[in-house]
């Protein structure tokens, strides 16, 4: 067991039948499973009849996987190394899967998701097992302290929701927090125009560079900053009616919408 890694088992099989049904697995779907461990969520993958590609970076837990645990079962397959640098050529060659899961360590979680999500691998649903800071992030409302580009990229395109909160005793080693499931379910229709999500996804970023300061200097400090004048900037948040004086957390949706459209018009 490997503490780098961010080895916890889930050994609750409560647990782990709550993310199996969350999962709402229909017959022969595709399925990735980003660090099986030594399965214990992967046997209710396979129980499903679902095509489960997992991608895990233990060599030991590999052999384990491969040589035991999964021998001669056709609807298994396994990615060996780490998930950031491997997941790009499965995509190229296979696609985009049904559905997304995996007991993620935290290190690794919301980088994971981001790159699915700037890359546009977009599951019809994901769910995530994580530490629960992350966790809230993904699924925190405009308002929040944890409203953050992380919820804003995921909101995008998915309606985000917790599951439910697992403790730390349902996994062994014990992790010292808890962690929270996070159900993504891919919208009908994303909430940024495609062809405004470069300009929106720059803006977000500056806008919540440092959280404590006002969208004004956020937006004059940034790229922003560099690409429109300060005239074009503050008449941009006139014409969406945010105040130069605003917090980017306290800006949803449409505030955010508005201000983009304003920007590329001007
Ligand atoms: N899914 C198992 C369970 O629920 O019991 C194990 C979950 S454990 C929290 C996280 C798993 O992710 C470990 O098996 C670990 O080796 C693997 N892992 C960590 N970093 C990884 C990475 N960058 N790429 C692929 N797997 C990774």
């Amino acid at each position: 067991m490997s503490k780098k890694f961010g080895q916890n088992f889930l050994i609750s099989p409560s647990a782990r039948q709550r993310i199996i049904d969350s999962l709402r697995l229909q017959e022969s779907q595709r399925v990735w499973e980003i660090g099986p461990g030594i399965g214990a969520l992967t046997v209710g993958l396979l129980e499903s009849n679902a095509h489960v590609t997992a991608f895990e970076i233990d060599h030991g837990f590999c052999t384990i996987l491969r040589e035991e645990a999964f021998v001669e079962i056709s609807n298994f397959s396994l990615v060996e190394g780490d998930v950031l640098k491997t997941w790009p050529e499965v995509y190229q060659n296979e696609g985009c899967p049904d559905v997304i899961c995996g007991n993620l360590p935290y290190n690794v979680g919301s980088i994971c998701i981001a790159r699915f999500l700037e890359k546009q691998c977009l599951s019809e649903r994901m769910v995530y097992t994580l530490q629960k800071e992350v966790g809230d992030r993904l699924s925190a409302k405009p308002g929040s302290k944890l409203w953050s580009t992380l919820s804003i990229l995921a909101q995008i395109d998915y309606e985000v929701s917790p599951v439910c909160t697992i403790k730390g005793g349902a996994f062994f080693p014990p992790p010292n927090v808890d962690s929270v499931v996070i159900q993504m379910q891919k919208r009908a229709n994303p909430l940024v125009p495609v062809q405004s999500r470069t300009l929106f996804l720059q803006v977000v970023n500056d806008l919540f560079t440092q959280r404590r300061k006002t969208v004004r200097n956020n937006l004059l400090r940034g790229k922003s900053g560099s690409m429109f004048t300060r005239e074009m900037l503050f008449d941009s948040l006139e014409k969406a009616g945010i105040p130069e004086s605003e917090r980017a957390e306290n800006l949803d949706f449409p505030a955010l919408l508005s201000l983009v459209k304003a920007l590329s018009t001007v």
